[in-house]
């Protein structure tokens, strides 16, 4: 069976779950072999072969922390050499796209960025995505070299599949250009105990309609009461009532979780563009007539001061 190579998102060992997912997608189209980078690799390992890597290829070196993206792709061309897969897999966080586009570049390759579903097919990886401002899903193969595919957070279940995960130490030399761009500082961002926007399997946003920084209290209150992240409209983020860092949309984050709660957001195309792709939608707006209910699984008309507490209690009584 042809080998799938599957590029890890780790945090000092423990594996982000965009790559437990990936490793679903990978089982589709053949045997995942993990490549797994920095400081804690080799702990990535367990988690890894639970969900289906048959092999882990594990490197660890300190320029891999102190510059950016070089070292990794020297390091994911290094297994591409070393494994010839069917395909290369890599989460589609801003980082994964840089290496995977760098990759696809250096190997002569076709690249698919942000797919949402994949599976194989008689002449390769099939991807499917969401284009246009998600007015369109289209389904594509690379035909150039080697698929290269960078699939979204909460494209496919992670499921357990336990295999060998034998670890193996792979050789990586660095090119000249691995040192060329140095880190020089990072700042933390401030902590605020909730899941990271992309790959929240649950968003609540606010839009317009929350009208002032101070009354995101309640939005927040929404999403603390399910576990879910807070998003915001770029009217939103405009009026400075919440960080770009939570703008959903065109120019904001794209998010394809379970569950979208849009509050006072009237669902403008570019907000649609980076949220449409939800499992399930469900908006609070006190005009019916607004486009967003166009798209919803469910539509709640009214005011969302009234709405938004009353479900925040509604999830907290029913948790217990
Ligand atoms: P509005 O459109 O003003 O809607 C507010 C809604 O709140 C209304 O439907 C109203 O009925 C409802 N409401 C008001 N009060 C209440 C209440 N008390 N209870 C319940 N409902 C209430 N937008 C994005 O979101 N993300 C992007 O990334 C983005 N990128 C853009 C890029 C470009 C190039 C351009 C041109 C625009 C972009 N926009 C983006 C802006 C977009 O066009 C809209 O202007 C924006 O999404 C509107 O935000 P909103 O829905 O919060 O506000």
């Amino acid at each position: 069976m042809a080998e799938v190579l599957v590029y890890v998102d780790h945090v000092d060992g423990a594996v982000r779950k965009p790559t437990l997912e990936l490793l679903t997608l990978a089982r589709r189209i053949g045997e995942p072999v993990a490549v797994a980078l920095g400081n804690g690799a080799a702990d990535t390992a367990a988690a890894l072969a639970e969900h289906g890597a048959v092999k882990v290829l594990t490197h660890d070196a300190s320029e891999y922390a102190e510059y950016l993206v070089v070292p990794k792709v020297d390091a994911l061309q290094a297994a591409y050499k070393a494994v010839s897969p069917a395909a290369v897999l890599v989460p589609s966080s801003a980082e994964g796209k840089e290496i995977a586009a760098r990759l696809a570049l250096r190997i002569g390759s076709g690249i698919i960025t942000d797919a949402v579903d994949l599976e194989a097919g008689d002449e390769g990886p099939v991807a499917t995505q969401s284009v246009f401002a998600a007015a369109f899903t289209t389904k594509s193969r690379v035909i150039k070299g080697t698929p290269v595919i960078t699939v979204k957070p909460n494209s496919a279940a992670v499921e357990a599949a336990p295999a060998a995960g034998a670890v193996e130490a792979l050789s990586v030399t660095f090119s000249e250009k691995a040192t060329g761009t140095k880190i020089t500082g990072r700042t933390p961002r401030e902590s605020t105990g909730r899941p990271e926007l992309t790959e929240a399997a649950i968003v609540v946003s606010g839009g317009r309609g929350v009208n002032g920084a101070e009354n995101f209290a309640i939005i927040e209150a929404l999403a603390d009461s399910l576990g879910a992240a807070v998003g915001a409209s770029r009217a939103a983020v405009d009026a400075g009532w919440y960080p770009h860092t939570n703008q959903v949309g065109q120019t904001g984050k794209s998010v394809s979780p379970q569950l979208y709660i849009a509050s006072g957001i009237s669902g403008a195309i570019q907000h649609r563009a980076g949220m449409q792709t939800s499992k399930t939608i469900v908006a609070i707006n006190k005009d019916p007539e607004a486009p967003i209910f166009d798209l919803v699984d469910y539509g709640v008309v009214g005011d969302l001061f009234d709405v938004v507490p009353q479900l925040t209690e509604e999830v907290k009584a029913r948790k217990g």
